[in-house]
């Protein structure tokens, strides 16, 4: 069997990417830096190793506030791309809405459980995680303490 290949674009389709094998983590996340950036209530990030991405149309742009992170989006149409976070160097995020078949990435979990929004509610038994759901290098500090 051939390895996984997958690709997304922005909404304009000045960026597009390829990805290739399985991403490592897909989850749903609550937290209001990335509610703020994604312009919706939540959002589901794919989680793969930088090598695994490939960029061959055009090159996010970067923009940072919180220290260590890193969000990825198209400098023309705005679309979220990804992030990537300094306390977690080999994880490469990718919004669901990047990708071109967001139907194939079922979330494995909830981050930030605890700062969602107050009419969120989901019936799915995924674990309920209340913070970031990834082991980050401490000298980044936590996301929140921004
Ligand atoms: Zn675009």
């Amino acid at each position: 069997m051939s390895e996984r290949h997958e690709t997304g674009a922005c909404f304009c389709g000045a960026i597009v990417a390829e990805m290739t094998g399985e991403p490592f983590w897909i989850c749903y996340d609550h937290d209001d830096d990335c509610r703020r950036a994604i312009g919706s209530p939540l959002t589901v990030w794919v989680g793969y190793r930088p090598t695994q991405v490939c960029f061959t149309r055009g090159e996010p742009k970067r923009f940072s506030r919180t220290p260590g992170v890193t969000r990825l989006f198209c400098g023309d149409c705005g679309s979220a791309v990804g992030y990537r976070d300094e306390g977690t160097p080999d994880e490469l995020y990718l919004a669901i809405g990047f990708l071109d078949r967001p139907e194939a990435f079922k979330p494995q979990a909830h981050a930030y459980w605890r700062m969602r929004l107050p009419w969120v509610a989901f019936d799915d038994d995924l674990p309920r995680i209340e913070e970031y759901s990834r082991e980050r290098d401490p000298a980044y500090g936590k996301p929140k303490d921004r």
